[in-house]
């Protein structure tokens, strides 16, 4: 949601990119955050793109159409993600379909650029130079994973989209999701992935008010984001996925609230929000 009200936080839709000792370029997810990236990109020197997309959900793709790096013919970009269970479709099949000629004029197979697609798995561990990238299945209404990234000394963990699984006897209006693990199972897998990473990015998308009306949707709330940050015991933590309609002084006041309300104290996790262009040296 770009505009005057969000300038402090930024408008673009998720993207991130992790740099490693050696430069390696990992991108997760491909919102239109991407389209700054790309023109970034194409300032420096040219180096393989490994992008790791969490879920097919617009608001994770929607720039890979104007990503430049894919019209560059000196490009070398690997895509990965996950297969959904419930069509079939693997991710290049479901990133073609937003570039079949009824949305945009350049069809995926089309693209200059050299294009390879990874099919991820549960658990699949990818090694790009000094990093490894771990996946995770985090709770979400489509399948969504959660990624890892490891060089051996520091941990960076992005959950995707994500809302904690329930039990069955608080359902409201939920949705079924992917897993078929018991939610408390589902729970503890999470917080382990989790477990003592040095930057956790989570998706905070809603207050507890909100979230009465909005069981099942697929998002975390504050409270929810703070208590796992420290149950994992996490060093500090990044809230994401900002409501659309907050503008960015609604967004102070309700993250200072949640601070307050659930007592973050020194000893606790960092708590931060996400705002577009920051910049974390782990
Ligand atoms: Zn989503
Ligand atoms: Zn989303």
């Amino acid at each position: 949601m770009p505009g005057q009200h969000t300038r402090r936080y930024g408008g673009n839709t998720t993207c991130l990119e992790i740099r490693g000792e050696h430069d390696e370029v990992v991108i997760l997810d491909a919102g239109t955050g991407i389209f700054p990236l790309g023109q970034q990109l194409l300032s420096r020197e040219s180096k393989p793109i490994h992008l790791f997309i969490t879920h097919t959900h617009w608001d994770h793709i929607q720039g890979l159409p104007m990503f430049k790096p894919l019209f560059d013919p000196n490009a070398d970009i690997t895509i990965y993600g996950p297969r959904d269970p419930v069509s079939g479709l693997d991710i290049r099949e479901r990133l073609a379909l937003q570039m079949d000629r009824h949305f945009f004029p350049v069809p995926l197979d089309r693209v200059p650029c050299a294009l390879r697609f990874v099919d991820m798995s549960e658990a699949q561990q990818v090694h790009i130079g000094s990093l490894e990238v771990t996946s995770c299945l985090f709770n979400h209404p489509i399948v969504n994973f959660g990624y890892r990234v490891d060089d051996g000394a520091k941990k960076f963990v992005f959950t995707g989209d994500h809302e904690w699984p329930k039990e069955p006897h608080s359902l409201g209006n939920e949705r079924p999701t992917i897993s078929t693990s018991a939610p408390h199972k589902q729970r503890a897998n999470s917080i382990n992935f989790m477990r003592d990473c040095d930057v956790l990015v989570i998706d905070t998308a809603y207050t507890e008010e909100e979230y009465l009306t909005r069981h099942g949707w697929g998002h975390g709330t504050f409270d929810s984001s703070i208590k796992a940050a420290r149950e994992a015991g996490v060093k500090k933590a990044f809230l994401t996925h900002h409501e659309p309609s907050r503008t960015d002084d609604m967004l102070d006041h309700v993250f200072q609230e949640a601070l307050i309300r659930n007592q973050v104290e020194d000893h606790d996790p960092t708590f931060l929000l996400a705002s577009e262009g920051t910049e974390v040296q782990i």
